[in-house]
């Protein structure tokens, strides 16, 4: 059964009201639910163990008296007489008056929260209901969750999921692969990974789901490479080609940067060539990679061949689109948006002219990859800024049925001997420069304390009429600890930066909610807006001078380097403020490296040398999120043996041929599969 395709609804418990805020964190099948894996894992504090001052912890407690409130304004402190171990404690919520009645005498909570010495208090983030006769786990999984859904709710979703289930769960990996590397079964490792018992089940849930992962992307890239040398296309004039090229590049307003030219230099000849190109331009935020793209849609076109160029969100096909029809359009090439939530007769009108070869380039979104969508004669795909790798281009080669030239772009930098072990000899073009003139951003650390001092700065750029990001690491305050959240500092900036508009964008948002905040930031009615890392990718608002990021030393480099890349693109000088207590020296490496260096492929190689594989319990870090579990730095090793397993077997027959390779081989093929788990 590919559970991908059984709808969450089938889950005992899961009505329409539950979907759809599951739907929020992309969960919309049975299958989505079981490899929601935890972010982390947070040990349970122990009985014996003393309760340790200003120390983040998970603790049992049993309510031993009444609460009492005590109120200012819109926010409330309830506190309640507990017994956590041997120790009376005062526990603290926070503006939560309606847990009120639940908080019997006698009942047993588990408490999530720091406690204070000085005040014998508790000060509760997150609080479950235990069930009489529940064993007390070592580990609790923590899920990155909306506030919608509550961590008791969700484990319990988890649980009859697994319940009903968990055997028709299909493991991809052979008795063999999972006997030579002593791998665990799918199933075992899933429950391992929801219900960890002990480090070790954690460890182990980690590898086999990792392994798993990283196999079959690894079959994929072999799978494109083996599809690419089996198909032939039509042979294109070359020369035709860079006269065309030329002709877009003599109509922009700028000259293009070396780079620029190196890269549109090596791609002509791989794409007049009857062998598919396959390439990945990677250049640092802000290279200018688009006027690379168009220039080789433009060389198409003029030679009656179509594009298609997919991003990951709406919001940049329209500024995609824009900018198309100001290069492109001029040269007379007839360019198409296509995304979600379009008007029904333009969306088949859209679809009727791609068909009938009525259109060059339709730019948009996963759309594209629709089966619905014909084209005429496709012969460049661009892929900008895709997360997943390889994925989305395989959606939509598989809908077209057909292998054109793929151009891969992405402004995560990543390191060439990285780039060798997850890709093997897939051409790689980079763009070192950024375009002259480019002032850098200049970036400041400064401590949690100095907040009041940042908002001062951020005030003094709106006033010049400029726009901020203010980004946070959490989308709700209960979820986590100290860390800001982005609704609590959306509040907080409401009366803070009074007389300026505060807009609110995150990723428990429905799309076409944060198209419109979007929309409505990018055109300057909102001054600043507080967002989460959703915004880290692509979009461009030139009036955007300051980047803000709370607890910067929870973000990985990546992350934090595409954020930056955020601002500073317009005429205005940009600047980045990386607000952070001190953290682990090696969140102190990372922020060190921030002010030091602007240079994304810098970046990523020390993010290389500083992370190495490592820390399991960790977040992962990677801000190129190309997989659901597995980690390209961290992770590296096992990437380094799923590649040699991946090229071992698509050289052996009997991968091709025997049964007990059937649901493995399927990523290997590039036209003509379901999708399994890494898809989605
Ligand atoms: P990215 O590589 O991040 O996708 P873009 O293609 O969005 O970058 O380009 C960033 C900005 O730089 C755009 O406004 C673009 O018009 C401009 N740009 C691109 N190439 C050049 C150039 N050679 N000289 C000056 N400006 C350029
Ligand atoms: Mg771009």
């Amino acid at each position: 059964m590919d559970l991908f395709t059984v709808d969450v609804t089938n889950i005992p418990g899961i009505g329409p009201a539950r979907a759809k805020r599951l739907a929020r964190l992309q969960i919309t099948s049975v299958g989505d639910v079981l490899f929601y894996f935890p972010a982390r894992y947070e040990r349970v504090h122990r009985e014996s163990d003393p309760l340790q001052d200003g120390v983040q912890a998970v603790v049992e407690a049993v309510v031993s008296g009444s609460a009492s409130v005590k109120l200012q304004g819109k926010r409330s402190t309830m506190s309640v007489p507990m017994k956590i171990g041997n120790s009376n404690v005062k526990a603290l919520f926070f503006n939560q008056l309606y847990l009120r009645h639940q908080l019997i005498v006698g009942r047993k909570l588990r408490l999530y929260g720091k406690f204070h010495e000085s005040t014998q208090s508790f000060m509760v983030n997150r609080y479950e209901v235990i069930k009489p006769g529940n064993r007390i786990p070592e580990f609790i999984p923590i899920y990155k969750l909306t506030k919608d859904l509550t961590h008791s709710a969700f484990r319990g979703m988890i649980q009859d999921a697994m319940r009903v289930y968990a055997d028709h769960v299909e493991d991809s990996l052979p008795m063999n692969i999972r006997e030579r590397f002593k791998l665990r079964s799918l199933r075992e490792a899933m429950i391992c990974a929801h219900e960890p018992k002990s480090e070790e089940d954690i460890r182990q849930a980690h590898r086999r789901l990792v392994f798993g992962e990283f196999l079959h992307f690894q079959l994929q890239v072999l799978g494109f490479r083996r599809m690419r040398s089996q198909t032939q296309q039509v042979t294109l004039d070359e020369q035709d080609l860079k006269e065309k090229a030329y002709s877009f590049i003599e109509q922009l307003p700028f000259a293009l940067t070396k780079g620029q030219q190196h890269a549109i230099q090596t791609m002509i000849p791989e794409i007049a060539s009857s062998s598919p190109m396959h390439r990945l331009l990677q250049g640092d935020v802000g290279s200018g990679k688009t006027a690379v793209a168009f220039a080789a849609i433009a060389a198409v076109a003029g030679l009656g061949w179509q594009s298609a160029y997919m991003v990951p969100t709406t919001i940049l096909a329209m500024q995609q689109f824009e900018v198309a029809t100001s290069w492109l359009v001029p040269l007379g090439l007839r360019v198409a948006l296509l995304i979600g939530g379009q008007d029904v007769s333009l969306r088949q009108s859209i679809l009727a002219d791609l068909e009938a070869g009525k259109l060059d380039l339709v730019i948009g979104t996963h759309v594209l990859a629709q089966e619905q969508v014909h084209f005429k004669n496709l012969r460049l795909i661009v892929t900008d800024e895709q997360h997943r790798f390889g994925v989305t281009t395989r959606k939509l080669l598989r809908a077209q049925g057909i292998y054109p030239d793929v151009l891969q772009m992405t402004a995560t930098p990543i390191p060439r001997t990285l780039a060798l072990t997850l890709f093997g000899d897939i051409a790689v073009t980079s763009i070192r420069e950024l375009p002259p003139g480019r002032q850098p951003v200049e970036t400041k650390l400064y401590s949690r304390a100095q907040d009041a001092a940042v908002i001062t700065l951020v005030r003094t750029e709106l006033a010049k009429g400029r726009q901020a990001f203010m980004v946070t690491p959490r989308i709700d305050p209960t979820e986590e600890s100290d860390m800001t959240s982005a609704k609590e500092l959306y509040d907080i900036l409401g009366e803070e930066l009074a007389g300026y508009t505060v807009g609110l964008i995150h990723g428990g948002m429905p799309e076409r909610e944060r198209t419109l905040v979007m929309q409505k930031f990018v055109h300057g009615d909102i001054a600043a807006l507080v967002a989460t890392t959703m915004i880290e990718v692509g979009v461009s608002v030139p009036n955007a001078t300051m980047m803000v990021i709370y607890d910067a030393d929870r973000f990985g480099l990546a992350t934090l380097h595409q954020l930056r890349g955020r601002v500073g693109r317009g005429a205005y000088p940009g600047q980045c403020i990386l607000l952070a207590n001190k953290g682990s020296d090696a969140a102190q490496e990372r922020l060190q490296a921030m002010l030091h260096t602007q240079d994304g492929f810098i970046l990523a190689q020390q993010d290389l040398t500083l992370r190495g594989p490592g820390e399991l319990l960790g977040d992962r870090q990677s801000g190129m999120s190309v997989f659901r579990l597995g980690d390209i730095v961290r992770d590296m090793k096992i990437m380094e043996v799923a590649r040699q397993v991946a090229s071992e077997l698509v050289h052996d027959e009997e991968f091709w041929l025997l049964p007990n390779y059937r649901s493995l081989r399927k990523y290997a093929y590039v036209g003509n599969t379901k999708d399994l788990y890494v898809d989605s």
